[in-house]
């Protein structure tokens, strides 16, 4: 058996492979963003998505304050901005948001969820926010790949056609 602690237990959730989103929301006359990847869909009926957020989140409070907010689902080619909305770019990026349904559309996004806040739980350390979702954008070009996270790292798949990918690249970053 392994040890028990936060660390072992990071090390091994980190072994589930996930997508990388950035959670928009529009707070009065500001827009806020934060990098994700504790988010999964939930029900078809009604349709729901969840979201954890740690409890001290800026973004989470924004939340709450607007109930409503949108997923974007980050392309492989936008691992700066997911560097960005984690507060650990070297320099910021160029940001642009376009208006959505639930919260503003990250642009160059692979898709975005638009959503309005059903319920929040807390969990822990976090706050876990269901949402029913209110808007989706059309399906991407088949050649659009996803940003992927994995043991810590962001992947990148290989731009491409539709069909399995060979190979993956990735660069080793930590995520403390
Ligand atoms: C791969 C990955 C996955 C993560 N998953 C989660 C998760 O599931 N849940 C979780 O709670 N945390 C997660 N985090 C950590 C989380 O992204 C950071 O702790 C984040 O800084 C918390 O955001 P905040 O809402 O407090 O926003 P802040 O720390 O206030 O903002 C984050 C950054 O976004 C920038 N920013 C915000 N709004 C704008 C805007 N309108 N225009 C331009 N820049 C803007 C800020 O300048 C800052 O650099 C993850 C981090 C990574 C790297």
């Amino acid at each position: 058996m392994a040890e028990l602690t936060a660390e072992a237990f990071r090390r091994q959730v980190g072994l589930f492979a996930t997508g990388v989103c950035v959670i928009t929301v529009q707070d009065n006359r500001q827009v806020l963003g934060m990098t994700a990847n504790a988010f999964t869909s939930l029900s078809l009926d009604p349709l729901l998505v969840l979201v954890a957020f740690a409890r001290d989140a800026h973004t989470l409070a924004a939340v709450a304050r607007s109930g409503a907010y949108a997923v974007n689902l980050l392309s492989r080619e936008q691992e700066n901005l997911s560097r960005h909305f984690a507060g650990r770019a070297k320099s910021p990026p160029e940001v642009h948001f376009e208006p959505f349904a639930g919260g503003p559309r990250l642009v160059g996004s692979l898709a975005t969820i638009g959503c309005e806040v059903e319920t929040m739980v807390p969990a822990g350390d976090h706050q876990l926010v269901i949402g029913r979702v209110v808007a989706l954008t059309p399906p991407p070009p088949p050649g659009e790949r996803p940003l992927v996270f994995w043991r810590g790292a962001y992947w990148r798949l290989p731009a491409g056609d539709a069909g399995p990918a060979p190979a993956l690249e990735g660069e080793q970053i930590f995520f403390d």
